[in-house]
């Protein structure tokens, strides 16, 4: 057996501000197995070029982040049914073969399902409001279906892309024949909602400090609030819920959790997660 360690990383533009190398070394340290992950910036326009010589490097896998998930996606012919439904790749899997056919996957969902797990969060019978229509919100849009709450709104900025997300949603398997989905624009949202169970926050604009605008109708104390972003600081989003009263919570368990995900379909052991996500936090309060 090879002692030289396999090679993997996170390709993204920008990258140098992802956690994904500490959460993998320490994965890496915790189950004894010697490999190097490394942060690749990729051109925007040279994504496919940038995995190419990776792989001819070596390289066994890649955790893809903003803005080429879409491109990963194109990049693999065989592609999982997670990664069909999301219409999107973070997880490229590449055999010893430079030449073989990459593998792509979407941890995105399972990251969020088990993070909601991890702090107590039944869904069943729940009202869902998921913001954003993005490659994040595709990918948990399956995921979330399939926990059989009452219904979930999908609203985001640009109404056509939650209304087609819904539609392709509902071309493929049916958990939805006992869930109500449906979609609006953020412009339109209905006045008149009651207030939900879970919100979630898959829009990026916590990104650039912006808060998906909403009536204030739709959180009450029982409501969690939950930011797929995370950051040193609560979001701007979080804020706003927590000021109403509702319990907000950031995507940091999400982020540890799809890495895990994704450490598990190449090494084939799955991490404890409890010690990263305490590093992790560390690190952020100490920033
Ligand atoms: P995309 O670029 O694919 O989608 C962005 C989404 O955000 C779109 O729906 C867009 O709406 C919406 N949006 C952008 N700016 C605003 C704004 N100012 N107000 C309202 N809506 C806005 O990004 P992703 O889906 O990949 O990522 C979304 C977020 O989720 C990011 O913050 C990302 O960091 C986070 N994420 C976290 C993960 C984790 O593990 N914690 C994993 C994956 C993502 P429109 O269609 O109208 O442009």
């Amino acid at each position: 057996m090879s002692t030289h360690p396999k090679i993997y990383g996170v390709i993204g533009n920008p990258i140098s501000h992802s956690r994904s190398p500490l959460i993998h070394q320490t994965f890496a340290q915790q189950t004894g197995i010697p490999l190097t992950y490394s942060a690749i910036l990729a051109p925007l326009d040279s994504f496919a070029a940038t995995v190419d010589r990776f792989r001819a490097e070596g390289g066994l896998g890649l955790n893809v982040t903003v803005p080429f998930k879409h491109e990963a996606f194109a990049y693999c012919i065989d592609r999982s049914e997670r990664a069909l439904q999301a219409g999107a790749v973070n997880t490229l899997i590449f055999s010893q073969d430079p030449q073989a056919p990459a593998r792509g996957d979407n941890t995105d969902g399972v990251g969020l399902m088990r993070d909601l797990a991890y702090h107590g969060i039944e869904l069943t019978g729940k009202r869902i409001l998921l913001l954003g229509a993005g490659g994040a919100a595709r990918g948990v849009l399956g995921p979330l279906t399939a926990a059989h709450p009452a219904n979930i709104l999908v609203a985001n900025r640009n109404g056509e892309t939650a209304k087609q997300l819904i539609l392709d949603f509902g071309a493929g398997p049916k958990p939805q024949d006992i869930v109500t989905l449906c979609a609006c624009a953020l412009a339109d949202f209905p006045r008149d909602e009651v207030a939900f169970d879970l919100i979630i926050n898959a829009t990026s604009a916590s990104l650039s400090g912006e808060c998906p605008s909403l009536p204030d109708t739709v959180l009450q104390g029982h409501t969690i609030a939950y930011d797929m972003a995370y950051g040193t600081a609560p979001t701007v989003f979080m804020d706003w819920a927590s000021a109403r009263g509702a319990r907000a919570l950031d995507g940091l368990g999400m982020l540890v959790e799809q890495a895990a995900e994704s450490f598990y379909l190449w090494q084939g052991v799955y991490p404890q997660t409890e010690l990263v996500r305490a590093r992790l936090r560390a690190e952020l309060h100490s920033s």
